[in-house]
């Protein structure tokens, strides 16, 4: 009894995949704390946008109205000119998939790591305080969850309530 083209794996939000344009460089970084898939690569014209979305499958975020109508494009056209208000515009339609799993830097999932590994790059008090930490493969930033962990949270819990009100 199964039906065509359902996947038993479904029981993950879906992790949308964005391209962000060269005008959105923080809501990009504050998209991956949230644990999005996020492309950030400025300078970047018009058409080689909508050519890399359209070619990866990423929905472009972008503040300019003519790129955001384009045909045949996933867009989504942000008008706010704050960031909380831009944050809060993207995670209304797609939730954060997982707070602080990805690299705020350069967009890979995070790998949890033992301390006697990354020691050398943790502050003694945080090495006393924290027992989890996560190394980010690529350039090798090591994460824990501290007060800017925390700031992330609160940002993006504020956000959600505010969505959902
Ligand atoms: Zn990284």
């Amino acid at each position: 009894m199964s039906k065509p083209g359902y996947s038993d794996q479904q029981d993950r939000p879906e992790i949308a995949r964005f391209l962000v344009d060269g005008m959105l460089g923080r809501l990009a970084k504050w998209l991956r704390a949230a644990g999005h898939d996020v492309v950030y690569e400025a300078p970047f014209d018009d058409l080689s946008l909508a050519e890399r979305a359209g070619r990866e499958e990423r929905i472009l975020l972008t503040r300019d109205r003519e790129l955001a109508s384009r045909k045949g494009l996933r867009s989504l056209l942000i008008q706010a000119q704050e960031l909380d208000d831009q944050l809060c515009q993207v995670l209304a339609l797609f939730p954060p998939p997982g707070i602080g799993a990805r690299c705020m830097i350069c967009n890979q999932t995070l790998e949890p790591v033992q301390l006697s590994a990354v020691q050398d790059f943790v502050p003694p008090h945080i090495r006393q305080t924290r027992k989890r930490f996560w190394i980010c493969p690529s350039c090798r930033r090591v994460y824990w969850r501290g007060s800017h962990w925390q700031h992330i949270q609160e940002r993006l819990r504020d956000c959600t309530e505010k969505a959902s009100c």
